[in-house]
């Protein structure tokens, strides 16, 4: 990116975190950590696209706060802990100003997490910004999308369809929380962590819950019953939507970042204990059954068929 890069790799790395655990950060060829002998290191990578992933009136730091959070959230779907990440930016011009509202976003979610940005790339070209994160676990303890089991509940963390109702209000005044849940999504972090040994299962609501959920059946080898009149749902999505879309936006709608997960029946109460805890709502939402579909049922038990499932960038392809 000619003379611009080093300057904007400069300020990158004045204000990069820092861990023991890294020997080398910014600076060389490529970093040096030192992870612990007695873990499993989780890698994930997200880019996100100016257009695709984010709509063009997204602010810069809300841009970096999601770059940063859709690769936490894959992070927490694992049960990891957070460690290091690093940055690969494509940017239509060196624009300092831009970068530095950039890392406003993005590293105040580091410190929240813990996690240190120890590399990354610039170059110039279209608004892209795409994220490795790294993680960690104890062995043969992470959170996998295979574990489901016959018999198991299905919950959700938080409420959903909230970043979709923002999206599909974007063009109107949006209720802030819904516009909120849209540029600067929450990872469950904490929640997947704690979720380790007690869910069988889990995945994170990124291309929509029916879809996602599909993901847990197809990788465990059995199929799902969702009460989509269980779906919890936020106080401005109920007002901002009748209840036909509301559900629509529930069921299919992505972006979310809350935790799907599966648990025994057992483990009940010791998730509701967690979900007090932690002061994040979880709710059951269904459960698992043989098969290889997911299903979407009303109260009554008649099928409900969603508008869309999820969100698949060649759908038009
Ligand atoms: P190289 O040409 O050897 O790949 P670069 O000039 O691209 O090195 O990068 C120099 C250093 O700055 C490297 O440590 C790299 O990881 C880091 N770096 C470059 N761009 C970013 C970025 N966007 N975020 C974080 N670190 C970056
Ligand atoms: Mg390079």
């Amino acid at each position: 990116m000619g003379a611009g890069e080093f300057d904007l790799i400069a300020r990158i790395r004045a204000r990069a975190g820092t861990r023991d655990d890294i020997v080398l950060g910014i600076g060389d060829d490529a970093a040096l950590l030192a992870p612990p002998p007695d873990r499993q290191l989780v890698v994930t990578a997200d880019t996100l696209n100016i257009g695709v992933h984010f709509p063009e009136s997204t602010s810069p730091a809300d841009i970096g706060w999601k770059a940063l959070a859709v690769n936490l959230s894959d992070l927490a779907a694992m049960g990891a802990e957070p460690a290091w990440c690093t940055l690969s930016l494509s940017l239509p011009q060196s624009d300092p100003t831009w970068i530095d509202a950039f890392l406003d976003g993005f590293l105040a979610l580091a410190a929240r997490h813990g996690i240190a940005l120890v590399g990354g790339d610039t170059t110039r070209g279209p608004l892209s910004v795409s994220v490795t994160a790294m993680g960690l676990v104890a062995p043969g303890r992470a959170l996998r999308r295979d574990g489901a089991r016959v018999g198991d509940d299905v919950w959700i963390t938080g409420t959903i369809g909230d970043a979709a109702g923002g999206l599909a209000h974007l063009e109107r005044l949006s209720s802030p929380l819904l516009r909120g849940r849209l540029d600067r999504p929450t990872p469950r972090v904490d929640a997947g962590r704690a979720l380790v040994g007690i869910a069988t299962a889990c995945v994170d609501v990124s291309d929509g819950l029916l879809a996602d959920l599909g993901h847990i059946c197809g990788r465990s080898g059995v199929g799902a019953q969702v009460d989509v009149d269980t779906l919890p749902a936020s106080d401005a999505l109920r007002t901002s939507f009748d209840d036909v879309h509301r559900l629509a936006l529930q069921a299919s709608g992505g972006d979310d970042y809350e935790l799907c997960f599966t648990a025994p029946t057992e483990g009940r109460q010791r998730i509701l204990a967690l979900a007090s805890q932690l002061d994040l709502p979880m709710t059951r939402i269904g459960r698992i059954v043989e098969g290889e579909t997911v299903q979407a049922l009303r109260r009554d038990g008649q099928p409900w068929q969603p508008v869309r499932r999820g969100y698949d960038h060649f759908d038009s392809v």
